[in-house]
């Protein structure tokens, strides 16, 4: 056995998934898209469970399916017997092959075999060949929310084309968020009399209807047409500002200079009026009345619940992108974060919070690719009235004897997580009643007097 040194330590209970299953996501939501992993069955297995448990819909995962002998002498057949499988079988729009951990550690270089397996299929008249989108992910390197952005940005790098400027085009990059909340961006957008390209889509292969007969590869996700329209828009707005390596307005502005704005996730009255500031500039039109009005309601909320909440403190942890924008959220509500923490390790954490406005608080602990370990040890020097973050930190909260209200994925502990909204002034008030809520039934629970008026 390798002698790791005095200073290993292994990862217990991450506060992340694997970076595949990012990336399976993201395919998820392109119309006809297959999620492909090329590597061993079980990573496919583990990340379908894993997803169905958040959204509760079927997901397939094809599977290039390692064996001893590919694992040592590499899986290019592997990758060509299950493609033309999948072709075969499924009929797809596009594929979206991720790479596991082990695949990645023999070196196989997928992008070199996509090609063989292109020019192999070429003169085979049963095989159409759609578009195969490859994202690198290993997981021992970064997170699921890495995959997703690689996969992400696969896609637009993939699919995109240039060509005349489209003024009512704007590309939405909107991070990992539900499908409860790509809804309601979609019709943000829209209602500024914008045509949304919001990629990846999966608010309805996710979050559907039940069907008559079984679908190989479900309705919804952005059509493939529009993605190709993506090199033309007025501008990308890309919501989260933590992401690490290529992104996909990155791409759009090197390769056809759509203008790139990227903005916080929209959580929090502030970092919501950022998107609507930009929607304005690019639709040259005022918020919709409609919005204004959601707008005045929250922060009408934020006055009548604030002798409840002002004060108490909260553990934050998660995406790094919704740890930025809820701790700001938190603070313009008067809750001070004492601790903060994501699995994920961007190094852009710790500055992201440092520049949000804290009022009076101190700012907090942040602590980056921490696993629940760093942050049950870390929560041992902090008070704490609740935790925000995905289920993943339950045990925490249950030590600590404190609320958890649940954000992000995975939610798999509780029903509805599709439908959990959580962006714009609608999500915010949501998840501001949410949190006002928790905070009651707690000290109701631990009342003696038990049912008053509040
Ligand atoms: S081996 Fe790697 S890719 Fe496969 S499930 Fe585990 S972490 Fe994910």
């Amino acid at each position: 056995m390798t002698d790791q040194g005095s200073s290993f330590v292994a990862t217990r209970n991450a506060c992340k998934m694997c970076t595949p299953l990012g990336a399976c996501l993201a395919f998820s939501g392109v119309e006809g898209c297959l999620p492909f992993l090329h590597g061993s069955q079980g990573c496919s297995t583990y990340i379908r469970r894993y997803l169905i448990s958040h959204f509760r819909e079927p997901m397939d995962i094809a599977s290039s399916n390692f064996d001893e002998q590919s694992a040592i002498f590499g899986g290019q057949n592997n990758l060509s017997i299950g493609l033309r499988h999948v072709l075969e079988s499924y009929r797809p729009k596009a594929v979206g092959i991720a790479t596991t951990c082990l695949s990645e550690t023999i070196g196989d270089d997928v992008s070199m075999f996509l090609n063989e397996f292109r020019n192999e299929q070429a003169g085979n008249a049963d095989v159409s060949i759609p578009p195969l989108i490859h994202a690198s992910t290993p997981s021992y390197h970064g997170s699921h929310f890495d995959g997703y952005t690689e996969a992400v940005a696969a896609i637009v790098d993939t699919l995109a084309e240039g060509g005349k400027r489209q003024a009512d085009l704007v590309n939405i990059l909107p991070g990992i968020v539900s499908p409860a909340d790509l809804r309601h961006l979609r019709e943000i957008v829209s209602d500024f009399g914008l045509t949304p390209v919001l990629t990846p889509d999966y608010s309805e292969r996710l979050d559907g209807p039940p069907w008559q007969q079984y679908q190989r590869i479900p309705d919804g996700g952005t059509p493939i047409d529009m993605i190709r329209r993506c090199g033309t828009a007025a501008a990308s707005i890309q919501l989260g500002d933590t992401p690490t390596g290529r992104t996909a307005a990155g791409i759009l502005a090197d390769k056809f200079d759509v203008p790139a704005m990227v903005l916080p996730m929209p959580i929090g009255v502030r970092a919501s009026d950022q998107m609507f500031a930009a929607l304005e500039n690019i639709s040259g039109r005022p918020t919709p009345k409609q919005h204004a009005d959601e707008r005045g309601r929250l922060v009408d909320s934020y006055i009548d619940a604030h002798k409840y909440i002002f004060g108490k403190c909260a553990i934050v942890f998660g995406d790094e992108d919704f740890v930025v924008s809820t701790v700001g959220f938190l603070a313009e509500i008067g809750i001070q974060t004492v601790l903060c923490g994501s699995g994920g390790q961007s190094g852009t954490l710790k500055a992201s919070i440092d520049q949000i406005e804290m009022g009076p608080s101190e700012p907090p602990r942040v602590i980056e690719g921490v696993d629940f370990e760093d942050l049950t040890e870390a929560a041992d020097d902090v008070h704490a009235d609740l935790m925000i973050g995905h289920s993943k930190g339950y045990k925490l909260a249950r030590q600590l004897g404190i609320p958890l209200v649940r954000i992000g994925l995975p939610v798999h502990d509780r029903f509805g997580a599709s439908r959990l909204l959580h962006v714009g002034y609608r999500g915010t008030q949501q998840l501001f009643d949410r949190i006002v809520n928790t905070l009651l039934e707690q000290r109701q629970d631990i009342s003696e007097m038990g049912y008053t008026y509040l």
